[in-house]
């Protein structure tokens, strides 16, 4: 039945892969425009030790990264410990004391409390006297009205947008709804930062919000960019005095972009910068397909399998822990690395409750390889991500839905 089942999908979908096809046609085309643009070469391979001082490959690297995002630099770094950490040095690079951080667009991402301040941790934003407001989207999108208010008030230093839902139900955003709001925020007050959290959605359309007005985009590369190449390490692309500020917290007020060894990371970051477009089709034909399968066997998607997508990640509504529970174990079961081991649900650092993973990837924890998470709570929603090939979401999707069907 299944197999019927997906030769059926596979037909239906035609036209949503071409487009996806075509759209990493488009960002491939801008990768390598960019690596021409400054003459990538093998000797960018070599990375520097102990200090850091005159890296080459780490420096074209932020050249390549600031081009293809049509920003004015970039700050590529394998010092930063995760997308989490990046959004860190951005926010206490920019803010100071007194300063008034702006969320819109809900609470942002779970990791992001303890840097906040929401729980008090006395390392956090608000420790150091950094204002916190949050407005919530409305219909799935931004309260213009609500928003635009609040910005006429004015003393809001950082506007901060999250594109992808994170652990939400809500809907992802597109390039659309943010040049709609980003404008209108900086025709009130140009002077804003706006600070976009990019992650999961590079290369999943043409433009990134570097090319609508935001002023800093921060992502990770065990996400999109780093192709599944990258081990580890982040990026922040925009201003450059921003840029700087960044660079000023990640390493120290004074040396800023010049200092931090690359050791090995060069040819992974250009290697998987390379593969991104690639890869990050292959991880959204592998979620159209699944949301195409369960919306068939009686499952909620969101997005559906039709709609346009804004980021890699799929959020399926499968009604019961049993199912999580047996969805989970099928990617598991399917991964290259570790799928002999069954997932069990547990509290991870950083998240509110317990969770249940599958990810058998070659880099710990990377989500742009086949992976999926949820937490075991009502209304028992999953989300699923990424993966090299589309052969192997394939096969993963496959198992996943056979042992929620106990096939
Ligand atoms: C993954 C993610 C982060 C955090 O990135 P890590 O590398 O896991 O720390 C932040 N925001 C969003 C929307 C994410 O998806």
């Amino acid at each position: 039945m299944i197999d019927d089942l997906v030769k059926e999908a596979e037909e239906k979908l035609q036209d949503i892969f071409k487009e996806i096809t075509d759209i990493s046609y488009f960002n491939s085309k801008k990768v390598l425009d960019a690596f021409h643009k400054y003459k990538v070469s093998e000797s960018h391979f070599a990375g520097t030790t102990g200090y850091g001082y005159g890296d080459l490959g780490r420096d074209v690297i932020e050249q390549v990264y600031a081009e293809i995002f049509k920003a004015e630099d970039a700050l590529v770094r394998n010092q930063f410990i995760s997308g989490t950490h990046a959004l860190t040095v951005a926010l206490f690079g920019i803010l100071r004391p007194g300063d008034t951080l702006l969320s819109i667009t809900g609470k942002p991402y779970d990791t992001l409390d303890a840097i906040i301040g929401f729980n008090d941790n006395t390392s956090s934003l608000k420790a150091f006297g950094v204002k916190y407001e949050q407005m919530d989207l409305k219909n799935d999108d931004f309260d213009e009205e609500a928003i635009l208010k609040r910005v006429k008030k004015g003393n809001i230093k950082l506007i901060a947008i999250q594109r992808s839902k994170g652990y939400s139900l809500r809907k992802s955003l597109d390039i659309t709804s943010l040049e709609r709001i980003i404008k209108k925020i900086k025709e009130i007050d140009e002077k804003i930062i706006i600070m976009v959290d990019n992650c999961y959605c590079e290369f999943v359309s043409k433009v990134e919000p570097s090319q609508v007005g935001a002023d800093l985009c921060v992502g990770s590369l065990i996400k999109n960019l780093g192709g599944g190449i990258a081990t580890n390490g982040a990026y922040i692309v925009g201003r450059k005095d921003l840029i700087k500020l960044c660079s000023e917290r990640l390493n120290m007020p004074g040396e800023a972009k010049d200092v931090g060894a690359s050791l090995g990371a060069n040819k992974m970051f250009l290697q998987g910068l390379y593969m991104a477009p690639s890869v990050v089709a292959s991880s959204l034909k592998t979620v159209a397909l699944a949301s195409y399968l369960l919306e068939r066997l009686g499952f909620k998607c969101e997005p559906t399998w039709r709609e346009k997508r804004a980021d890699i990640v799929e959020l399926i509504y499968l009604k019961s822990k049993e199912n999580l529970i047996a969805f989970a174990t099928g990617i598991q079961e399917a991964s290259a690395i570790d799928a002999h081991v069954l997932p069990v649900a547990s509290s991870m650092p950083g998240y509110d409750d317990e969770i249940i993973m599958a990810s058998g990837s070659f880099t710990q924890g990377s989500s742009i390889e086949l992976s999926c998470d949820a937490p075991l709570k009502e209304p028992y929603v999953l989300y699923l991500q990424g993966s090299l090939t589309y052969e192997y979401g394939k096969i993963g999707v496959i198992n996943a839905i056979k042992k929620i069907l106990k096939d």
